[in-house]
């Protein structure tokens, strides 16, 4: 079921981690960004599009981690791009159909048969620097950062004052930093999350990739919040953040620990830094 956001703005809600699909009306069909998850959803959103006469023109994939990067055959063969470095990623990571079996086992075990991974990360890396998504529709600003995932952009619908996020600003996800792909995690976070602060200035609409959609009220809100739990990371202090336990677990249980695994991880990388003697 797609729910309208903003004026030619649509997301289509996955039960997976609150996931969200955006899609944009172009003027020859829409651009579809992070598709979903769940192969029946995928699907429903894939007959939703085609019953209003919708064609997908363009797909884009915020980031290189499996729940961004599907797509389903009922979707049709558009182009579906990422940033250079997103594109990159994927080549390295999942060169092969044994390395996506091997990817199959990060995906929770209740779910993995119901997600279709034949067209997993096929997806054509946008020059490096493009501002904008090539693409008959409003104007996409692409807002390319590190601190989730190599090549992670942020999506702006300038003309509908919409912010797609992709894995920043969650309400209801800590913010996970790229622990193994980055020297310094914690300051390429907040220098993006510095990246998103500027841009909120035209935001009217914020649609997380998972979580819940906000007013221009709820960017600073989250931007703030998840500067606070990245401060209190950096810092070993405890974060007093709603987002941490059981209510924000979706009642899988890959996802409690994130926060304690992140601790335990700059911890160690400290002290490999600190120079004996
Ligand atoms: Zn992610």
């Amino acid at each position: 079921m797609l729910r309208q956001v903003a004026e030619g703005v649509l997301i289509h809600g996955s039960e997976f981690c609150q996931s969200n699909a955006v899609v944009v009306q172009g003027r020859a069909g829409v651009l579809l960004i992070d598709p979903g998850v769940l192969g029946h959803e995928m699907a429903c959103l894939a007959n939703d599009l085609s019953d209003s006469g919708q064609p997908v023109v363009a797909g884009f994939s915020t980031h290189p981690h499996w729940d961004h990067l599907l797509w389903h055959v009922r979707l049709g063969a558009a182009p579906r791009y990422g940033t250079a470095r997103c594109a990159a990623t994927v080549r390295v990571r999942l060169p092969d159909a044994r390395a996506k079996a091997r990817l199959a086992e990060w995906i929770p075990p209740d779910i993995a048969d119901q997600v279709p991974l034949d067209l997993l990360g096929l997806i054509t890396g946008l020059p490096a620097g493009t501002a904008r998504i090539p693409w008959d529709g409003p104007h996409i600003r692409v807002i390319e950062h590190q601190g989730h995932a190599p090549g992670h952009a942020a999506l702006l619908i300038e003309e509908r004052g919409v912010l797609v996020a992709g894995d920043m600003l969650s309400d209801v996800l800590i913010p996970m930093l790229d622990l193994t792909g980055s020297a310094d995690p914690i300051q390429d976070y907040l220098a993006a999350l510095q990246l998103l602060e500027g841009a909120a200035g035209d935001v009217d609409v914020i649609v997380p990739g998972h979580g819940s959609t906000g007013g221009a009220d709820r960017v600073r809100v989250r931007i703030e919040q998840d500067r606070a739990y990245v401060h209190a990371l950096r810092d070993a202090g405890v974060p007093g953040d709603p987002r941490i336990g059981p209510s924000a677990t979706f009642g899988n249980d890959w996802l409690p620990g994130v926060h304690e695994r992140q601790l335990q991880h700059l911890a160690r990388k400290r002290e490999h830094n600190v120079t004996p003697g």
